[in-house]
C-alpha cells in the first residue's frame, strides 16, 4: 500500500466519517452513495499539501485553475444521476465529462458497472489515472479529449454528469443519452442550476431544473 493511502490513514478515517455526517445533514439519503464516499480516501486525489482540509465542505484547487468539486455536490450529483431509469434498473455505462482530479469518477465507478471520464487538460488527466491505479477502479477508463464531444466510441451512456457548466447541454452529449438513461450538469453563466434530462421510453427528452449551483466553465477543445 503506498505512503499516500497508509499515511494518514486512521485520521483520514474518523474525519471521512465526519463529513458523511455532514452529508446526511444536508439531505443526502442515499446509502450506497454515502457508502461509497466513506470508502473513497478523498486526500489522494488533492496536493499532499491540502491532504488535511480534505474532507471539508469546500471546493479545493487542483492546479491549472480547476478546482476538486464540494463533496455536497459531488454526493447530490451521483444520487440524482442514480435516479435514472436505466441506471436503477441495473444498467450501469456512465460518462462523466470534466474528471480534474478523479475524485468524482473514483466515487462513480464503485456505484455503476463502467464509467468513462473525459478531460480536456493532460496533466490533470495522467494525475487522475495515477490515483485511479492506487485504488485498483479497473472498471474507470479516462480520455483526454473535449467532452462537449461526449465520447462517441462508447456510446449511449445510461447515465451522463458534467462536472463543468455550460451555457446549454452539448448537443453531442444529448445524443449519446440512451433510451431510459439520465444527464445531469449545470447550466447557465455567472447564475447556475443542475439541470436533469431524461430520455423516455418513447426517445423524448424530459427537462428539469434543480439546485442553484457554481461550477468552473465548460471549455472547448483540449487544453
Ligand atoms: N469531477 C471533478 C471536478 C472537476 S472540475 C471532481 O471530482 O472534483 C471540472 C473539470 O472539467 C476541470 O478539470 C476542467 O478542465 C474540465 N473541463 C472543462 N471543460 C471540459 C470539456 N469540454 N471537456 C472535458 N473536460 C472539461
Amino acid at each position: 500500500m503506498s505512503s499516500r493511502l497508509s499515511g494518514i490513514g486512521m485520521t483520514s478515517e474518523r474525519t471521512r466519517t465526519r463529513m458523511i455526517e455532514r452529508l446526511r445533514q444536508q439531505g443526502i439519503g442515499d446509502e450506497g452513495v454515502l457508502g461509497v464516499m466513506q470508502s473513497v480516501p478523498r486526500h489522494i486525489f488533492v496536493d499532499e499539501a491540502l491532504a488535511s482540509r480534505a474532507y471539508e465542505d469546500s471546493a479545493l484547487p487542483i492546479g491549472h485553475g480547476q478546482t476538486i468539486s464540494q463533496p455536497f455536490v459531488v454526493a447530490r450529483m451521483a444520487e440524482l444521476l442514480r435516479q435514472g431509469a436505466e441506471l436503477q434498473r441495473g444498467a450501469g455505462k456512465v460518462l462523466e465529462v470534466g474528471t480534474g482530479c478523479g475524485y468524482q469518477a473514483a466515487v462513480l465507478a464503485r456505484l455503476f458497472a463502467e464509467v468513462y471520464s473525459v478531460e480536456r487538460i493532460g496533466e490533470l488527466q495522467a494525475r487522475a489515472r495515477k490515483a485511479a491505479r492506487e485504488l485498483r477502479l479497473l472498471n474507470l477508463r479516462f480520455k483526454h479529449a473535449d467532452g462537449m464531444l461526449g465520447l462517441p466510441e462508447a456510446a449511449p451512456f445510461h447515465g451522463i454528469t458534467v462536472a463543468a457548466a455550460g451555457v446549454q447541454v452539448p448537443p453531442a452529449l444529448l445524443e449519446q443519452l440512451a433510451v431510459g438513461g439520465r444527464l445531469v450538469m449545470p447550466v447557465g453563466g455567472t447564475e447556475q442550476a443542475l439541470r436533469i434530462i431524461d430520455r423516455g421510453a418513447d426517445g423524448a427528452l424530459h427537462e428539469q431544473t434543480l439546485d442553484a449551483v457554481r461550477f468552473v466553465p465548460l471549455l472547448a477543445g483540449t487544453g
